[in-house]
């Protein structure tokens, strides 16, 4: 089957992809992550897609959509995850869509962080009849994938994302510490404006 996958980060991509490619399917990676602040950790991330694309041998499309404004906007608002479920999800569909492949899923589905039924739900709804949401639950794989990131020295990201879950970390000191001195470092390039969402 051709299979556009969405990745988040490259240590969420390695154990689904092994699954998908074990099962013969034909995949194509796709960043697109306009959640990820600050864009220094949007960037990272991507890295670490990239990395996982070369060494896997698949393609990967990346996608520069970035919402800083967006989700600074819906900070408080308790619904913000089905929110950025369902922007990515539609966006993964809308290129599945066009790009004629058959199916679509995410590596989100690898992490027993996410809401896994919010996902599901979504996913499947945008799949309609002309493509498939492909919702194998790969939690059961999470830190062998984990491990699997450690041994090839990719970075592993404390947070999921958004500004509130860098609050929501045990490990937001560090976090913020480490933004603080990328700010410092960066101070002379200025901030990224938000970009529309694709339609
Ligand atoms: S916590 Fe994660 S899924 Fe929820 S809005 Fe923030 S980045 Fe998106």
């Amino acid at each position: 089957m051709k299979l556009l996958l969405h990745a988040c980060c490259g240590p969420c991509a390695l154990y689904p992809l092994d699954r998908l490619l074990d099962a013969g399917h034909e995949v194509t990676l796709f960043y697109l992550n306009p959640n990820i602040q600050p864009l220094s950790e949007w960037q990272r991330r991507l890295d670490g897609v990239q990395t996982v694309a070369a060494k896997m041998n698949v393609p990967l499309f990346a996608d520069d959509l970035y919402l800083e404004r967006e989700y600074v906007r819906r900070a408080a608002d308790p619904n913000r995850c089905l929110y950025c479920y369902d922007l990515r999800l539609s966006q993964v569909q809308r290129r599945a869509a066009a790009d004629d492949f058959e199916a679509f899923s995410t590596t989100l589905l690898v992490s027993p962080y996410q809401n896994r039924d919010a996902i599901v739900t979504r996913g499947t709804a945008l799949a309609g009849d002309q493509l498939l949401f492909l919702a194998d639950d790969w939690r059961s794989g999470y830190r062998q994938g984990q491990q699997a990131a450690r041994d090839l020295g990719l970075y592993r990201q404390k947070y999921c994302g958004c500004l509130p879950s860098i609050e929501a970390s045990r490990f937001k000191d560090e976090i913020r510490a480490r933004h603080l001195a990328e700010a410092k470092q960066d101070s002379a390039v200025p901030p990224a404006p938000d970009s529309s969402p694709r339609k």
